[in-house]
């Protein structure tokens, strides 16, 4: 079962899709349904002995191209809509234990292609208004998978965190006739404090105003609004940059650290979004090494995030974290913290 039901009270949709709960969860090791099919053994998602990055329909999809009927019948206060979308994984690598910090640029850049071809292709589709390109990794936000693999979720509508954000930028555009994002990375540039890393096409930063203690944001430099609207050198830049931001974050506290990443990019309805500025968020659960971040009663009931750190503090942290990747500091080195590494 897979349906949009809409609650007038908070004016969006909420998506039921009671077979998810069948899906496989944490499978035995050696059975992973997300590494290539090996010689004589059982089969799995992917029929190859290798491969370097596959995109596959998700076999237990929120959405689908042709859902089933909604399992109840609405009306005009009650409304209900068949969840029409498309939802995909993507395998980022062959390797069960591999991860974006540890890929090399050149696979990153790939990867980027990947999305952006991804994001072009189902948001070319007549029913598609929005495409969400995200991870979660971690048990902590909830993976039941641990081969490295991202998602994408094609929505018949725009979701109402991107509509907020398209509402304040195409505000601020009609006021000032400027960009938003634009206008906030340059005061970031100028300031400093809250900045994390950066090369010449993309920058990293915690936002003045973030949620989660080690939240960041990458923004390009240049005013674009998509994946599809870089060129090659700047894709290899924003690969560039993400592999810093990751192994920074598993540098952090010498574990990979859990987190959710999404990419906001303009939708996808046909309309003009140009005044909209690409970006990618990253959500951390964690406040220190062994205490998570809890949407508890302010954040749930009220929508309203209590940050136990300041934004400036954080990103100086994260300034301060080696961008190298555990192999490289174990020939030699020591981890971040300062300890003898154990990896
Ligand atoms: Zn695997
Ligand atoms: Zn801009
Ligand atoms: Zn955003």
């Amino acid at each position: 079962m897979s349906e949009l039901r809409w609650n007038p009270v908070l004016g969006e949709w909420v998506v039921t899709a009671t077979h998810r709960q069948d899906r496989t969860y944490h499978p035995p090791a050696g059975f992973c349904p997300l590494c290539p099919t090996k010689k004589g053994e059982f089969p799995t998602e992917v029929p190859a002995e290798d491969y370097e990055i596959v995109v596959f329909e998700n076999k237990f999809p929120s959405f689908r191209p042709t859902p089933p009927e909604p399992a109840v019948a609405g009306d005009d206060l009650f409304q209900v809509r068949p969840a029409r979308g498309v939802c995909e994984v993507v395998l980022y690598s062959p390797d069960h234990k591999g991860s974006l910090a540890t890929s090399d640029v050149s696979h990153i850049a790939r990867l980027i292609d990947v999305w952006a071809d991804r994001y072009e292709e189902l948001g070319g589709l007549d029913y598609i208004d929005y495409v969400l390109i995200f991870e979660n990794r971690g048990e902590a936000v909830g993976v039941t998978l641990e081969h490295p693999h991202g998602q994408i979720y094609a929505f018949p509508y725009i979701p109402p965190k991107p509509a907020v954000e398209l509402e304040n930028s195409a505000r601020h555009h009609a006021e000032t006739g400027r960009c938003l994002f634009c206008d906030l990375l340059e005061r970031e540039l100028a300031d400093g404090r809250r900045l994390v890393a950066e090369n010449e096409d993309f920058v990293a930063l915690v936002p003045f105003y973030a949620r989660y203690p080690y939240e960041v944001h990458i923004l390009p430099r240049r005013h674009a609004a998509s994946l599809p609207e870089f060129g090659d050198a700047e894709r290899w830049n924003l690969a560039a940059l993400l592999k810093v931001v990751l192994q920074k974050y598993d540098n952090l506290f010498g574990f990979p650290l859990p987190y959710i990443m999404v990419m906001h990019q303009a939708p996808t309805d046909g309309k003009d979004y140009r005044h909209y500025h690409f970006h990618m968020e990253f959500y951390p659960p964690n406040r220190t090494a062994t205490k998570l971040k809890y949407l508890a009663g302010c954040e749930s009931g009220a929508g309203t995030f209590i940050n136990d750190t300041l934004p400036e503090e954080k990103a100086a942290d994260l300034r301060g974290v080696e961008p190298r990747s555990g192999k490289e500091i174990s020939k030699g080195g020591t981890c971040p913290g300062g300890e003898e590494c154990s990896r």
